[in-house]
């Protein structure tokens, strides 16, 4: 073999030395540095040099050398063609680019050097092929455009998934443009972001993506963003009007970033971007703000530790039968909404289809046919559909009309919209039945997709072939009477064809006529002209057949192309009806009631319980718990009570209630009234963020920050055990001030849970306060968990009191209650640190205290105690005392 491989650099090779298909592949390589480039050859998609380093070493690929004309091999990987989509998909899922490099023209016929060029570029935002999708995700790309005039931000922000041809839009102005910005990813987590250099300058969102996406960002240069080049691709894309179709504001930024989002999916996909019908514009207002930190505490869509899906609201109200169904209800998890009456459009909606249980069982069951007739769109309109898959789009069709008759039979005014919408494409199903055989084959790559009768060349190219096999054996019988050869047979093989063989013993008797082909050790091949003939007329029906039925079926995948949008519009209200099915189904299973929702500043919640804890717990029971809060008398509720109690879950269990009726869904309660909220914030205790660089008790403020910053009279607020992360008197200051802050100032519906007691005494000094503790029964050394709410602040008194009386001196009764507040944090199950108290140390070291108790509180193995033992060691202390 040749030389070695040594790693190398494209700019460092000789180009002159190259191999002429060598230099081939540096040409387009230096148009695409930033891409793993996929090179065709033959079966093969070849990677050469850094790449091949790079995806060897990704992809676990054997890395080789290819002789290219330098003393050294080049190094060299491969994946072969037929399964390049596994390969790629890795690869994009590790944050990298894919450019495919296609042959254009057939190797057998290129005269010289195959010409070849790049078709595509797969990023993780333009990703189309199904084994790279999930089923039950958009896949979104962002585009994003940042300009700071007068010291004020602005930007326009646009997201598309080109998957399913969805655009959403909206204009933000912003005092503080970072969090504004990173709400609006949170809503869709691209899985690609574009941005312009000033959006550079806001650090916050950089790291946001940084730190908390997996997504890949890329950088556009000011040129993409100019006026011109921006009308330009606006207008090839939906027309001159484009200003008055698409409903853009006027002198807003949106169409700066669509435009560029344009300008990349025409660089990257070569294909045209013809998915892209419309944009559908959305005020920032339209939806509940969640910030990310709310998102991921509340666990909406990935559980906080893990990041599965099993054991977050979407897990418990998914009953979809349609992967677009799947996709929308996580679409509506992300966007609770805040205008009340479409809220209760989609109640009623599900309130019909509670009812009507025979309706809904069938609807399902109709649903549950329907193909992801969204996604597959794209891949007709790309070309890449196989006949397999349009031949689903047709066994869809045959279910819309019941699909559209089920959801009138509900008479909501949504559900008779989205019936209506329903286009039950006859047209369609009666094309894909005619042009398409019952069971088509996977690819066209044999042919046989075309059905008998759709098309009378192809009838007449099939008969010749079957006709043909008849016409040789007609032939076999007809040479060997002339022959008297008996054992003369005709066969067919690659090089020559037809032929006709004849053993040796019967050589002699072989006719002049007879042309020899080929000697075998056993006997002889011959053609005659006859033979010829017939077999030019058999296999050029068959190649023509093949060029027919590829010709044919583009024409079908294009006849479908031209009604997109009747598609689109259908399968959207497919996949909506799935999901208020969906709601209607959980509600039936997991008994839940409709809220009332308004916009009156209550909540209200009778017997609420925790949608998904509920779940989890399977055997035992879930305890229901009332809530009452508003923005005036019940602003804000202080929850005392022991750890595991169930303080998080009650504040948390209030929220997704709240949120759970806002996405138009039934609630787990026995009666709910919900008044709209702007927003939910949350800040929740124990949140690491070391890995980020920043200390926990950092991180905590910046988040309460946040909340102070952003949350309006109309949010609802939840604060979990804020201070935790300073000393005691530090905390408690904080969350004092907190509080007074958000009552004064803000005024918001709030849940308090908190481990300082001393706040408690509040509700005498502040409006709208209210306490309330998760009561536990405690009897000897045993703590029940009651896991009720109930008024007035915990009654956390073990006795200490007592020990006061007999007068024990001050810091001893400190250190004390420093002993109880271990005991508790050690409670059954709980396994959080206790922190060290830092003032009631000092506290003990003062001389004033005896040495002997110093020494006994050192000694003491707070692990082991039980609260008995707490009580005699109190009464240890004072005999010491004595
Ligand atoms: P805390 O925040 O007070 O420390 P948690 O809310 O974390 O307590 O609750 C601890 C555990 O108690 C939960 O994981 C859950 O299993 C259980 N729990 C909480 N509330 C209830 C309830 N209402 N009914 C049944 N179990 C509950
Ligand atoms: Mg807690």
């Amino acid at each position: 073999m040749a030389a070695n491989i040594v790693p190398q650099k494209v700019e460092d090779v000789d180009t002159q030395a190259l191999s002429p298909m060598m230099q081939q592949y540096l040409e387009i390589k230096r148009q695409h540095p930033n891409e793993i480039l996929f090179y065709r050859v033959g079966d093969f998609y070849e990677m050469f040099f850094d790449d091949a380093l790079t995806a060897s070493r990704e992809l676990e690929l054997t890395l080789t050398g290819k002789a290219c004309g330098l003393p050294d091999r080049a190094p060299m990987c491969g994946v072969p063609f037929h399964s390049y989509e596994i390969y790629a998909a890795r690869l994009i899922a590790k944050g990298y680019k894919v450019a495919i490099c296609e042959q254009m023209e057939d190797p057998a016929l290129a005269k010289g050097l195959v010409k070849r060029d790049i078709i595509r570029v797969i990023t993780p935002g333009t990703v189309i092929e199904s084994s790279m999708l999930a089923d039950d995700k958009n896949n979104y790309i962002c585009s994003i455009y940042t300009r700071k005039m007068r010291s004020r931000w602005k930007a326009g922000i646009c997201f598309a998934d080109i998957s399913t041809g969805e655009a959403y839009a909206t204009e933000l102005t912003a005092e503080k443009m970072g969090p504004a910005i990173i709400t609006e990813l949170c809503r869709y987590m691209p899985s690609e972001i574009l941005i312009n250099p000033a959006l550079l300058d806001l650090k916050e969102v950089t790291n946001y993506v940084r730190q908390h996406t997996h997504a890949l960002v890329e950088l556009r240069e000011d040129a993409c963003y100019q006026q011109r080049v921006m009308e330009d691709a606006m207008t090839a894309q939906f027309g001159a009007d484009w200003r008055n179709t698409c409903g853009f504001a006027q002198d807003g930024l949106v169409p700066y970033a669509f435009g560029a989002l344009l300008g990349y999916l025409h660089e990257t996909q070569k294909h045209g971007i013809d998915r892209i019908k419309s944009v559908q514009n959305y005020a920032d207002a339209q939806y509940m703000r969640l910030s990310p930190v709310t998102r991921a505490n509340l666990e909406l869509t990935e559980t906080m530790r893990g990041r599965e899906k099993r054991g977050t609201l979407l897990w418990v109200l998914d009953k979809t039968e349609t992967s677009m169904g799947k996709r929308q209800l996580r679409a509506w998890i992300e966007q609770p909404l805040v205008d009340s009456s479409v809220i209760n459009q989609r109640l009623d909606a599900v309130e019909a289809l509670y009812n009507a249980n025979v309706t809904r069982a069938d609807l399902k069951e109709a649903l549950s046919h329907v193909y992801d007739i969204e996604r597959l769109t794209t891949r007709i309109l790309y070309g890449s559909a196989t006949p397999k898959e349009v031949k689903a789009l047709g066994d869809t069709c045959v279910y819309l009309p019941q699909v559209r008759q089920l959801a009138r039979q509900c008479t909501t005014p949504l559900l008779q919209e989205l019936s209506g919408a329903v286009d039950p494409l006859e047209d369609l199903l009666n094309l894909i039945n005619r042009a398409l055989v019952e069971d088509p084959p996977a690819n066209l790559k044999d042919g046989g997709a075309i059905r008998a009768g759709f098309n009378a060349e192809v009838d007449e190219l099939r008969d010749i072939m079957h006709g043909g096999k008849g016409f040789l054996s007609q032939l076999e019988a007809k040479l060997k009477e002339e022959t008297g050869i008996p054992k003369l047979k005709i066969g067919f093989n690659k090089v020559f064809g037809y032929y006709i063989e004849v053993s040796r013993s019967y050589a002699a008797s072989v006719p002049d006529t007879f042309i020899r082909k080929q000697t075998l050790t056993t006997g002889e091949r011959y053609i005659t002209p006859e033979l010829k003939e017939l077999e030019n007329k058999i296999l050029g029906a068959n190649e023509r057949l093949l060029v027919l039925e590829h010709q044919l079926f583009a024409d079908l995948l294009e006849a479908i192309s031209a009604q997109l949008l009747r598609i689109q519009r259908t399968a959207f209200a497919v996949a909506q009806l799935d999901v208020l099915a969906s709601f209607a189904e959980a509600a039936v299973q997991n008994n839940y009631v409709k809220p009332t929702v308004d916009d009156s500043d209550v909540l209200s919640i009778t017997e609420g319980r925790h949608p998904v804890i509920e779940q989890m717990l399977k055997g035992s029971l879930f305890v229901p718990n009332d809530t009452t809060l508003d923005e005036t008398e019940n602003r804000m509720l202080i929850i005392t009570g022991p750890n595991m109690a169930g303080k998080s879950t009650y504040m948390r269990q209030n929220a997704l209630i709240a949120l759970m009726a806002q996405i138009g869904s039934f609630v787990p309660a026995s009666s709910c009234h919900v008044g709209v909220v702007d927003a939910i914030f949350t800040r929740v205790g124990a949140s690491d963020d070391l890995a980020a660089g920043q200390s926990t008790f950092m991180v905590e403020m910046t988040e309460v920050a946040e909340i102070l910053q952003r949350a309006t009279k109309s949010s609802l607020v939840i604060l979990d055990e804020i201070g935790r992360g300073t000393s005691t008197f530090d905390g408690m200051s904080i969350a004092r001030a907190v509080v007074e802050y958000i009552c004064d100032n803000i005024g918001c519906k709030t849940l308090f849970a908190t481990h300082y007691h001393e706040l408690t005494s509040m509700d005498q000094d502040v409006d709208g306060i209210k306490n309330y503790n998760i009561a536990v029964k405690k009897r000897g050394e045993d703590i029940t968990f009651l896991r009720r709410i109930v008024q007035g602040p915990a009654d956390d008194s073990y006795g200490i009191e007592v020990a006061k009386l007999a007068g024990l001196p001050e810091a001893v009764i400190k250190r004390a209650h420093a002993v109880l507040r271990q005991l508790e944090a050690t409670a059954p199950g709980a396994n959080k640190a206790m922190q060290l108290d830092f003032e009631t140390v000092e506290a003990y070291n003062n001389p004033a205290v005896p040495s002997e108790v110093v020494d006994k509180l050192n000694s003491l193995d707070i692990e082991t105690l039980t609260p008995i033992e707490a009580l005699n060691f109190l009464y240890e202390l004072k005999q010491a005392l004595k």
